[in-house]
Parts: C-alpha cells; structure tokens; sequence
C-alpha cells in the first residue's frame, strides 16, 4: 500500500563512519556490515488507535540507523508492515461498531500523516498484511513441507521442537518465556497443543471475522508469520537489521526467527536484532490496555513537531524513560536556541561538530550525545560564514531536526 511522503535529506560534505549497534541475540555493540543495499525490516503497527508517543520513540530510532546508513554512502532498502488483520482490530472494531476495514484505513491515515510531521523517512514497501495473504499461506505451506506445523481443530502451530535456534534471538529461559508468552498475544494453556510455546500461523475461520481461502482451510495469518513472510519477499534472508520496540524481543522476533530459519535452511534471520526502549507515563509503560497513551497527532495540535522530535532525540533508543510536559518545553527551548544560531551571519568553524555528530550517531545512535555536540557550537561564537548553514544541515540530515530561519 501506499507509503508516506519522504522529507528532504540534505547531502553532508565526506562520509559518514560505519554505524555500531547493540545486537540484542549477540547481547552486545557490533559494526553493522551491509553488503550491497543495507536492508532493514521494521515491524509496523496495528491500527486500531492512533500512534502514540511510544510507537514515534521506535519509529525514529530506525529512521537514525536510515540516516546513519545513507551519510555513510548505503542505499538502504526498508521494509515495514501494519498488521491490518489481527485479534486486537476487530475487536476494537466491534466494540464500537466500525467496519474493521475502515478504522484500519483511518488510523494507518493518521500514522502517516504523524510519521510525515516527524520527518520520518519512509519505507520503501509498506505492506498490509492483507495485501500478500497468498504470500503468508505459502509460507505455512513451506513450513508445513519442513514438518514444523501440526493441525489443531483446524488451526495451524508451529511445533517449537522443530526449530533448533528457538531462544537464540531473545536468551530468555523456558520459564521467563512461559511468562511473557500469555501477555504478548500467545496462547499456553490451550488444551491439545504439544507444547505450550507452540503458536499460532493460521486460525481457521471463526463466525463474524475475515478469512481468506488457503490449501489448509480458510482462516487468516497468525501474528509473527506475516512478519517473516514479508521480509523474505521483500528483503530475503540475512538481512541487516530486524526492528521494533523492546517488547517484541519475545515472542515475536524469537518466533519471526525461527521461521525463517526453518523455512530458507539459513540462520540467521536477521544479522542484527535492535530494540528501542518503552516510554512511560506515571511510572507504567504507555500501552493501550492501560489507557495512559499520549498520542502524536494530539500533541503536534499544539507543539512544533521539531520540538517533539527533539524531545523524543533527548533520550538514548535503547533506554526505558518516562514522558513529562516538562521535557516538551525544554525540547521547545532547544529548538528556539538552535534557530537563532543557525540564524545568526556566522558561527564557530563546523569541522569539528560534522566530526563530532557522525562520531556520537554511528556509536550505537547516541544522539544525546549529538545534541549535546551542537548545543556546545551553538553557545560559541566564531566567525565562519558557512558554519550556521553546514551546522543546520547536519542536524536536518542526521537527527532529522529541520529548523526554519526565515
Ligand atoms: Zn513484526
């Protein structure tokens, strides 16, 4: 389906440095190493409410591995989804009698026109999932082909003791697994499965909800297959990097592995697994089933989206935080610091500070540190002409903060 429109990235003078990132199946910092394009999946939203603060804190932690990649001279190849079918949009659906179809539509809108106020870089393929189902029952197929699948009163599973690089993504235990599973959409306790980390590829059609023909019965995907399915047709395996909030680690990127390895005989799946942190309001985790989300579009009601962004850019991806007002107004003041320097007829020579941003960005994203690197130029004086423009191009290009001077 459609994607968004793509902001403007200006062109830095040089290069950019190999970019470093924390591996979460490695448990450690490595060099990303793209052979040809860089390719990276991220894994979309279900849109049955609208992006909140949380989502925009992961989205833009793999626009800054996009923008990283790209000053460091890589085409960069991204491929994201929406899971346009799922248990939580008909029921949403139904609890406020919308067709499941059009409050899809709506809130993927809203994402993108919330993506484009952020500056975020589009994928090259968006995918709904209800757009490659052939694609997905393929893949069942294959797997079933494997001997990696059993039928259970017409559903489909995936048997865990056919996947021997189960565990490898996330390094939990079988009991830290056992505890996440039930809260993240798995299903455990169901009677007549062979073993309770098995999961669901394909539902069989069930009254009143979408289905879709397929060899094995109709029905419509389970969760972490569509994800596999549209990396491989789009991106094939050993891709870069495999994308998405932290809470994704298990069951989804374990299970979203192991498919992938069992259905193409190649490991890995991904060469990296990276995760951005969950943000918080009030000392929980913002979700949906606790209520306490901050949406983006409500917020850029008011804010500069640049503001938001930089409040956003004031946290390292990886670290859990919490959202304040009080971080809003000071990301507010930043930004009104940066225009009037980057207003200003001329500033300290900007060698130092392209240097200086490239090096913090490519150590594992650290743009605190690369706000910080700017806010020192910005508070000096210098007498370099092109040093306010080259200034406010690196933080457009690199940190996605375009700043108006006009
Ligand atoms: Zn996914």
């Amino acid at each position: 389906m459609r994607s968004w429109s793509a902001p403007n990235v200006p062109r830095l003078p040089g290069s950019g440095l190999p970019l470093r990132l924390y591996d979460t199946a490695a448990r450690e910092v490595r060099e990303t190493r793209p052979t040809g394009e860089a390719r990276m999946y991220v894994c979309g939203i279900t849109p049955y409410d609208a992006t909140h603060l949380g989502h925009a804190n992961t989205y833009l932690a793999f626009d800054l591995v996009n923008r990283v990649w790209r000053d460091a001279g890589h085409d960069v190849h991204y491929t994201q989804n929406a899971t346009d079918v799922d248990d939580p949009l008909l029921e949403r659906a139904q609890a406020t009698g919308v067709d499941w179809q059009a409050l899809a539509e709506r809130e993927i809108d809203l994402y993108r026109s919330d993506m484009e106020a952020l500056r975020i870089l589009p994928p090259r393929e968006y995918v709904g999932v209800t757009e490659i189902i052939e694609e997905i029952a393929d893949l069942v197929g294959r797997l079933t082909e494997r001997g990696a699948t059993y039928e259970l009163d017409g559903d489909v599973y995936f048997s865990v003791a056919a996947a021997p690089k189960f565990g490898a993504v996330s390094g939990y235990s079988e009991e830290r697994m056992l505890e996440l599973f039930p809260e993240r959409g798995g299903d455990p306790g169901r009677e007549g499965k062979r073993h309770p980390l098995d999961w669901l590829l394909w539902r069989a059609e069930r009254a009143h909800e979408p289905s879709w023909p397929a060899p094995f019965g109709p029905g419509r995907p389970g969760w972490h297959v569509e994800c596999t399915a549209i990396a491989l047709r789009n991106l094939g395996s050993g891709f870069d990097v495999a994308g998405g909030g932290s809470d994704l680690i298990f069951p989804h990127h374990e299970m979203g592995a192991s498919e992938g390895h069992v259905a193409t005989g190649e490991w890995p799946f991904a060469r990296a697994y990276v995760h951005a942190g969950m943000v918080g309001l009030d000392g929980e985790k913002m979700s949906k089933s606790k209520g306490n989300l901050v949406f983006v579009s409500k917020l850029r009601q008011t804010a500069d989206p640049m503001a938001v962004r930089l409040a956003l850019l004031a946290h390292h991806y990886r670290s859990d935080w919490e959202w304040t007002p009080g971080q809003l107004a000071e990301a507010e003041a930043r930004l009104a610091r940066w225009r009037a320097a980057f207003a200003r007829p001329s500033g300290p020579d900007a060698t130092a500070v392209l240097a200086g941003v490239r090096e913090r960005m490519a150590d594992d994203l650290d743009a605190p540190g690369a706000l910080a690197v700017i806010d020192q130029w910005a508070a000096e004086e210098g007498d370099d002409p092109a040093a306010p423009g080259l200034v406010r191009d690196i933080a457009d290009s690199l940190l996605g903060v375009a700043v108006g001077v006009g």
